[in-house]
C-alpha cells in the first residue's frame, strides 16, 4: 500500500547530486564527474555540463585540454564510509508463499462482459533494488501465490530489480509468470516496458511539466509506454499541512495533454473511480498495480486482458491496444506470510534507537546534518498551542487551501470548500 510506505520513498527519491564546483578562472566547457556515486540506475556515464556564462581571457588557464576534471572522489582517509550492518526489523530472508490464489475462482470482471481473458497483470511492485523488502525472487513467489501470471516490475528510478526478475522468471519461472521491466519516476509516473534507464539521477524534486513531458517523449521512442500512479496518494493532504504529497503535481488533464498513455486506476486496495471514469472518457490505458513493498501485503487488483500470447511482446501489444477489465478485492487476499522477528535486530534494538535519534539529525532533503529535530519539536509544541487556544475559543480548522502556497496548485478545480471558520 502506498500510504504506508511511500513516504520513505520520497526520501529515496530526493537524494540530490552534489553541487560541482567549477574553478571560478574555467573559461571552457568543463565536464566534471559527481563526486559521489550517482543513485543506482544512474549512469556511470552522465556527467554534469556547466558552463562558465562569462568567458575571461586569461593567458593564466592552461589550455583547455589539460585541464583536469576534479578529483572524483576526496580522499579515502577524508572520506569515510563505514560500512555498517544495521539489521532489518524483520527476517526476510526465508519468505514462503506455498498457496495460490485463484482469484476468477471468487471474483467477477468490472466489466462483466469481459470473460475472454489470458493475462491476470499487476501493474506495478518494487523489490529490494529500492524500497521494497522482496528480492526479485521472492516478488516473483508473491506474484504466482496471488494469481497474476505477469507483472510489471517498477522500482523507483532504477530498473535494475525489474531486469533481474525478468531473467529469474525466464530463468525459473516462465511456465508461470511473465515480467514486464518498468520504472518509477519521478512524479511517480510508470514506465512499462523499456530496457534501460534513459534518464539521469533523480536530483529534482518537482519537475516541470516540459521536462514530463520531454521523458514522456523518450519513453515512447523507447517502445514503452507512460502512466501514472496513485493520484489520490500524490495529491492527498494531511492534518495540519495544506502540502499535497507531491507538490505541483499536473491535473489529469495536463497529463492527457503530455501524451502519457493512460493511469493507474486501483492502487493496492484504492480503487480511484474518477481517474477511472477519466481514462474511459479519454480512451486511456486503464491499470491497476499492487504497489507490494512488503511480503505481508495482499493482492487486491488483478489487470485483465487478452494477448495473442504471455511474451513481453504480447502483453505490452495488449496494453497498447488499451483493452482492460479488472479484478478488484477490496479485502485482499486472504493468505498471508508474515516474517518473524530479526533476532539480530531486537539484540541490537537499544543501540539502534540510539542510533536513530542521531540519524534523525540528517536532513535528506538537503543531504546535510541539522538541527532538524529541534524544529520539528518547536513546531509541534506551536502547533498544541494554537490547537489549545484554538479549542478554547471554539474555532473550526480552517479547510480551505493556503493560499500562501506557491506549490499549492488547485487540483480539484471544482471543489466546493466551505469556510467553517466562525
Ligand atoms: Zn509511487
Ligand atoms: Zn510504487
Amino acid at each position: 500500500m502506498a500510504d504506508a510506505n511511500e513516504p520513505v520513498t520520497r526520501s529515496n527519491e530526493d537524494n540530490s547530486s552534489p553541487d560541482v564546483v567549477i574553478p571560478a578562472d574555467t573559461h571552457e566547457t568543463v565536464e566534471t564527474a559527481p563526486i559521489q556515486d550517482p543513485p543506482s540506475g544512474a549512469s556511470s556515464d552522465n556527467p554534469t555540463t556547466v558552463e562558465n556564462p562569462t568567458p575571461q581571457p586569461d593567458s593564466s588557464v592552461p589550455p583547455a585540454d589539460i585541464l583536469q576534471p576534479l578529483p572524483p572522489q576526496l580522499p579515502r582517509w577524508m572520506n569515510p564510509t563505514p560500512k555498517l550492518h544495521v539489521p532489518e526489523r524483520s527476517d526476510y530472508s526465508h519468505l514462503e508463499f506455498n498457496w495460490k490464489v485463484n482469484p476468477a475462482s471468487y471474483l467477477t470482471p468490472m466489466d462483466n462482459t469481459f470473460v475472454d481473458y489470458n493475462i491476470l497483470l499487476d501493474g506495478h511492485s518494487h523489490t529490494t533494488f529500492s524500497d521494497g523488502r522482496m528480492k526479485p525472487e521472492q516478488l516473483l513467489q508473491w506474484a504466482i501465490a496471488n494469481g497474476y501470471n505477469a507483472i510489471v516490475v517498477s522500482d523507483h528510478n532504477t530498473i535494475e530489480g525489474a531486469l533481474e526478475a525478468q531473467k529469474i522468471a525466464n530463468e525459473k519461472y516462465n511456465n508461470q509468470i511473465t515480467v514486464i521491466p518498468g520504472m518509477e519516476y519521478r512524479i511517480h509516473m510508470q514506465f512499462i516496458g523499456i530496457q534501460s534507464n534513459p534518464f539521469g539521477p533523480f536530483n529534482k524534486p518537482y519537475p516541470t511539466n516540459e521536462e514530463l513531458k520531454n521523458m514522456i517523449d523518450q519513453v515512447h521512442e523507447m517502445g514503452g509506454l507512460v502512466t501514472v500512479n496513485h493520484i489520490p496518494w500524490s495529491n492527498k493532504t494531511e492534518w495540519r499541512y495544506h502540502d499535497p504529497t507531491l507538490p505541483n503535481h499536473p491535473t489529469r488533464d495536463e497529463l492527457y495533454e503530455m501524451g502519457v498513455d493512460g493511469f493507474e486506476i486501483i492502487n493496492g486496495n484504492v480503487f480511484d473511480f474518477e481517474t477511472y471514469v477519466f481514462a474511459k472518457k479519454h480512451q486511456s490505458l486503464a491499470i491497476s498495480g499492487s504497489d507490494v513493498h512488503h511480503p505481508s501485503e495482499g493482492a487486491y487488483a488483478w489487470t485483465l486482458l487478452k494477448a495473442a500470447n504471455r511474451t513481453v511482446e504480447g502483453i505490452m501489444s495488449a496494453l497498447k491496444g488499451k483493452a482492460t477489465s479488472f479484478l478488484f478485492d477490496a479485502t485482499g487476499t486472504r493468505p498471508r506470510y508474515y516474517p518473524a522477528d530479526n533476532k539480530e535486530y531486537l539484540a541490537l534494538l537499544p543501540i539502534t534507537a540510539l542510533a536513530n535519534v542521531f540519524a534523525s539529525f540528517y536532513d535528506d532533503y538537503r543531504g546535510m546534518y541539522s538541527f532538524q529535530v529541534m524544529r520539528k519539536v518547536v513546531k509541534f509544541m506551536y502547533a498544541r498551542y494554537k490547537k489549545f487556544r484554538n479549542d478554547r475559543r471554539g474555532h473550526w480548522r480552517r479547510l480551505d487551501a493556503d493560499e500562501q502556497n506557491p506549490y499549492n496548485r488547485e487540483y480539484y478545480t471544482d471543489m466546493d470548500v466551505i469556510d467553517m471558520e466562525p
